[in-house]
């Protein structure tokens, strides 16, 4: 198992509100797996996915991944972890507004020292994957949304990550566009062998991937 959660629990406290935004939530995660993870608004869908990637904190419960407790490991390390081996995808793209689309692709490589020769090359390779290559020098504001979806993509798959975590990927697409992209998150998956957890309100998606997890008020529920 790539991932597996334990009894996790979450809560919010703000001042005397408390939210349990998760609650003795199980789970495991094969690698290879594309899941979309569904339910209504405010389920704690977003939460999970944070929780899993190691981006926020549980308060009940472990989290392995690869047989790795989350709990065992530093804040540095956990970040370490998610620079070289995870991806993320989010909806509102992320993109720098000043970098040209290569640029921001080659961000995460730079990051992690890779030369530069090395992360143009590898930059322009990733933007060729997602069918971008013509775009490379445009930035953001010259693109299209799924054109800039395609570039997220791109950054976030651009060190080859094991793992990949997409909140609402095609949130801001058309139904037409966020087939496409979710095609092309298939074939990466496909040719890469690489594990996809995906927030979709998207039926298509739910339809598309291996497993629906579906959702409910800080639970899996199932149907
Ligand atoms: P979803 O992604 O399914 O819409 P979220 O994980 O964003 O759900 O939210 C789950 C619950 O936790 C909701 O009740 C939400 O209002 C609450 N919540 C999310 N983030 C915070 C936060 N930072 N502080 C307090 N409550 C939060
Ligand atoms: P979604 O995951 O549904 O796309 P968000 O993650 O932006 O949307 O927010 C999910 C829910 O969490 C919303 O209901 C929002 O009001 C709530 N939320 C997010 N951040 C906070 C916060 N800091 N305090 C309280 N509630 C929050």
């Amino acid at each position: 198992m790539i991932v597996k959660a334990q009894q996790i629990g979450k809560i919010y406290r703000n001042g005397p509100l408390r939210v349990e935004a998760l609650r003795d939530l199980s789970l495991e995660i094969a690698e290879g797996e594309i899941i979309a993870l569904m339910g209504p608004s405010g389920c704690g869908k977003t939460t999970l996915l944070n929780c899993l990637s190691g981006l926020d904190t549980i308060d009940a419960g472990d989290i392995y991944i690869r047989g790795d407790n989350l709990r065992d490991l530093s804040e540095r390390e956990r970040t370490n972890y998610r620079a070289q081996h995870m991806g993320f995808i989010f909806q509102d793209f992320n993109l720098l507004p000043v970098l040209s689309a290569i640029e921001n692709v080659e961000l995460p490589l730079l990051v992690t020292k890779v030369p530069r020769k090395q992360a143009r090359q590898r930059a322009m390779e990733m933007l060729a994957t997602v069918g971008l290559s013509a775009r490379a020098r445009h930035r953001p504001a010259e693109l299209s949304g799924g054109q800039r979806q395609r570039v997220t993509i791109a950054r976030a798959l651009v060190n080859n990550p094991d793992l990949v975590w997409a909140d609402e990927p095609t949130g801001n697409l058309d139904s037409e566009t966020a087939g496409e992209i979710m095609d092309l998150l298939l074939q990466l998956n496909h040719e890469r062998h690489q594990t996809f957890v995906i927030v979709t309100h998207a039926q298509e998606i739910g339809m598309l991937a291996h497993r629906v997890i579906h959702m409910r008020d800080g639970k899996i529920t199932f149907l």
